[in-house]
C-alpha cells in the first residue's frame, strides 16, 4: 500500500468525550470516527486490525471443526417470544417494526435465530455435533456508550454455537471452545485471565469469561495468585457478601479490573426446551439437543489491545495484529528521483518477501510522517533519505526504540521476520 491511494486520517484534537487512551488514540491515529452515541465508522488502518484479529480467530476455530455461516442482523420477535427473552432482554433490545405492524428486533446475539434454524434441519443425533460461527455486527441499546468501541452500541462480535445430543458432548465440546480460545488470545499477544462467570441473560448453568487485565477495565475480577478466580457477580453469591471490600477481606483474593473480550456458555437445554429443538436419540427417544454458545468482542479487542500496549507517543501493536509489518517513510521523495526509485525498490522487494508493508509517499516533512508513524504504531520504521539512496541501504528504527541504525536491505528483512 501507498499513503496516496490508503489515506491516513490523524489529527491532532480528541473529543473530551474520550476519556481513555485506547479511545484518544483510535481517533488522533485515524482508526475510528464517531457516527452517533456508540456507533462507529471504521477507517482504512482500522479495518486492517479488525481484519487481522478476524483471520486469528476463524484459523483457530476452523482448527476445531467449526464452519462459518452469516445470519440477518434484523430478527422475528416470534422467536424471542418463543424463548421468552423479548420481555426478559429489557431496553437494550431495539425493537421496531415494519410497514406491515411485524415487530422485530436488531440482534444483539443469536441463539434463537440458530435454534430455529438447526431445528428445521436436523432431526437425529448421527447428525451431531453441529459447531457454527458468524462474526457480524451485532446492536445492544447500552444505556451508557463509553469509551469508544470498548462498549459500544453497535460492534462486531464472534459469535459460535454448538448442538450436542447429550451433556457430556457438550462439556467436551466447551472445553475445545476454551483451548481454541486461549489460542486465539496468546495468538493476539494480549496479558488475559480466564474467570468463572455468571451467564447474565444469555442463561446456561456454566460461563467462563476471558478478561483482558487493564486499569481501565468495568469488570472487577477476585483473583488468586495464579490469577485463577471469578467475577465480583460469583464471588458475592460464593462468599455471601454483598461487597467488594468484604470479599477480599473475607478470602485475601486479589482485586483486578478487566475488560471482559470473551465468554463461553454452556446452555444446556434452555432455547431447545423453550423452542422445540429436539432430535432422536440412538435408542428413539425424542429429547431436546444440548448447546453452548461462545462469543468473543472482536472490536472490543482492539481497545483492549491498545490499552495494553501504548506510550506517550502513540499506539505500539502487537506484531499479530498490527494493521502493517512495516512502514517506509521517505524524505523529500517528491523532489528527489533516487529516494522515490530506491523506496520503490525497497518497497517491491518487501512485496516479494511477502511483508505487508505502507510506504509513505506523501509531500509532508519528515517530522510529520514519522509522528503519524509512531501514533499509529507500525512496529518497524524503515527510513530512505539521500544517503540510504546513495548507500543503498535503508536505515531502520523499531517503534519501541530511539535507535537508529543504517543496514542492508537483507538484515531488514532478517529483522523482521526473525
Ligand atoms: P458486558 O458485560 O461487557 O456488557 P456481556 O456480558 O453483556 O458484556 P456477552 O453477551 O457475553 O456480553 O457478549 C460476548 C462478547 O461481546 C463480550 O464478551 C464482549 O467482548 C462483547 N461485547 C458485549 N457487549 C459489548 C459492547 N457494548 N461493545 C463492545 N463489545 C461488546
Ligand atoms: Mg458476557
Amino acid at each position: 500500500m501507498k499513503v496516496s491511494n490508503f489515506p491516513v486520517f490523524t489529527q491532532k484534537d480528541v473529543p473530551s468525550e474520550a476519556e481513555v487512551a485506547s479511545h484518544q488514540l483510535m481517533i488522533k491515529s485515524g482508526m475510528i470516527r464517531k457516527l452517533s452515541s456508540g456507533q462507529y465508522s471504521w477507517l482504512p488502518i482500522g479495518l486492517r486490525v479488525i481484519q487481522k484479529i478476524q483471520d486469528v480467530i476463524r484459523e483457530e476455530l476452523n482448527n476445531i471443526g467449526c464452519s462459518e455461516i452469516l445470519m440477518p442482523s434484523v430478527q422475528p420477535a416470534e422467536l424471542w417470544k418463543e424463548s421468552e427473552r423479548w420481555d426478559d432482554y429489557g431496553p437494550e433490545l431495539l425493537r421496531f417494526t415494519d410497514r406491515h405492524n411485524r415487530e422485530f428486533c436488531l440482534g444483539p446475539t443469536f441463539e434463537e435465530v440458530i435454534t430455529d434454524l438447526i431445528k428445521k434441519d436436523v432431526s437425529s443425533y448421527k447428525q451431531l455435533p453441529i459447531n457454527l460461527f458468524q462474526i457480524s455486527s451485532k446492536f445492544r441499546d447500552e444505556i451508557r456508550p463509553r469509551f469508544g468501541v470498548m462498549r459500544a452500541r453497535e460492534f462486531i462480535m464472534k459469535d459460535a454455537y454448538s448442538f450436542h445430543e447429550s451433556q457430556s458432548c457438550l462439556d467436551m465440546a466447551y472445553e475445545n471452545y476454551k483451548s481454541a480460545y486461549k489460542n486465539i488470545f496468546k495468538r493476539l499477544m494480549l496479558d488475559y485471565t480466564i474467570v468463572d462467570a455468571d451467564s447474565g441473560n444469555i442463561g446456561g448453568n456454566e460461563s467462563n469469561e476471558f478478561h483482558v487485565i487493564a486499569e481501565t477495565g468495568e469488570d472487577d475480577l477476585l483473583l488468586d495468585d495464579e490469577l485463577n478466580g471469578m467475577n465480583l457477580e460469583i464471588a458475592k453469591v460464593k462468599y455471601s457478601e454483598d461487597n467488594l471490600e468484604s470479599i477480599i477481606k473475607k478470602t485475601g483474593l486479589t482485586h483486578k479490573k478487566g475488560i471482559e473480550v470473551g465468554h463461553i456458555f454452556k446452555l444446556g437445554q434452555k432455547y431447545s426446551e423453550k423452542m422445540k429443538a429436539k432430535i432422536t436419540t440412538k435408542d428413539s427417544k425424542s429429547i431436546n439437543m444440548f448447546m453452548g454458545c461462545y462469543g468473543i468482542g472482536v472490536t472490543r479487542i482492539v481497545a483492549a489491545a491498545i490499552e495494553q500496549n501504548h506510550d506517550s507517543n502513540g499506539i505500539i501493536w502487537p506484531k499479530s495484529i498490527s494493521p502493517f509489518e512495516v512502514v517506509i517513510i521517505e524524505i523529500d521523495g517528491h523532489k528527489n528521483k533516487e529516494v522515490r526509485s530506491h523506496s520503490s525498490e525497497i518497497y517491491d522487494l518487501l512485496q516479494n518477501s511477502k511483508i505487508s508493508r505502507i510506504y509513505d509517499d506523501r509531500d509532508a516533512s519528515f517530522g510529520n510522517k514519522m509522528k503519524d508513524w509512531e501514533l499509529i504504531g507500525v512496529p518497524n520504521i524503515v527510513i530512505i533519505g539521500k544517503n540510504e539512496a546513495k548507500n543503498k541501504t535503508i536505515t531502520y528504527k523499531s517503534r519501541l526504540g530511539n535507535e537508529k541504525l543504517e543496514i542492508k536491505i537483507e538484515d531488514l528483512i532478517n529483522k523482521i521476520t526473525l
